[in-house]
């Protein structure tokens, strides 16, 4: 469902991405981790070409994109709308309700009938727990309903694949909890996702599949229990040890 082949990706002189490889198969979960700067964020921007790599492949719901040439407008808005990015800070529009901001791509940009986007803007709502919230705007809500909200507008794309930078960073510790039920809910229920995240504990959870980039490799992969409990790395040892 989802390939990346020898993605390298630099910015100015600096070699950030360096050949990696990444494939997840349809409703699983793949779960990046890794210091800082290692070139997570690069990675996961790179699946929805928000980042340009300048060489590597990527194949999404079959679609492909061979980075070597130049993409037309076409290829790069097929490649882009198969998935839909959740951030680390959520940016909802101020002046649109909660509902408005869920409605907004599918009405705008997918041309969908008003009523019929309400419709399934409000069951997301109802599926984030923010049912009764759809009227408020967004700087009546707390930060985790507000990531619920970011979420919410992502899933109302009906994309292919779900992207998450880092979803629950911003947020206070007892926040972060409520954003977490939401993406096991979505994983449950058979969303393909890639996420980048520092929650472990969630990680081992949630996970069919996680990589460990290091300075722009994959340094190593594996389900949860291979990569945190037999780590075969000394790097990702040291990792882990200083995170777990
Ligand atoms: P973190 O866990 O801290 O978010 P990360 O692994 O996600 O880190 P990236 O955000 O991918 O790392 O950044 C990798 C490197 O690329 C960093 O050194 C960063 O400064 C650099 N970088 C990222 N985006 C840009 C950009 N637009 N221009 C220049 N350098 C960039």
């Amino acid at each position: 469902m989802l390939q990346a082949k020898d993605i390298h990706k630099s910015f100015g002189e600096s070699r950030i991405l360096k050949g990696v490889d990444l494939s997840l198969d349809e409703g699983k979960v793949l779960v990046m981790i890794g210091p800082s700067g290692s070139g997570k964020t690069t990675l996961l921007r790179s699946l929805n070409l928000l980042e340009l790599p300048e060489q590597g492949t990527l194949e999404i719901n079959g679609i492909h994109a061979d980075f070597g040439k130049r993409l037309s407008k076409k290829e790069v808005r097929e490649i882009r709308i198969q998935s839909a990015m959740v951030f680390q800070a959520h940016n909802l529009f101020p002046h649109k309700t909660v509902l408005e901001n869920v409605i907004e791509g599918p009405v705008i940009v997918q041309k969908v009938l008003k009523n019929q986007a309400i419709d399934e803007a409000r069951k997301i709502l109802d599926d984030v727990g923010l049912f009764d919230y759809q009227n408020q705007y967004p700087f009546q809500l707390s930060g985790g309903q507000q990531q619920r909200v970011g979420i919410a507008r992502a899933v109302a794309l009906k994309p292919k694949l779900l992207l998450f930078d880092e979803p629950t960073s911003a947020l206070d510790p007892e926040l972060v909890a409520d954003v977490l039920k939401v993406m096991r809910d979505l994983a449950a229920n058979g969303w393909t996702m890639v996420i980048v995240t520092h929650e472990l504990k969630f990680a081992q959870e949630v996970a069919d599949e996680v990589v460990f980039i290091d300075q722009g490799v994959i340094l190593e992969k594996g389900n949860p229990d291979q990569l945190f409990q037999h780590p075969k790395h000394e790097r990702t040892r040291r990792f882990l040890s200083r995170i777990l």
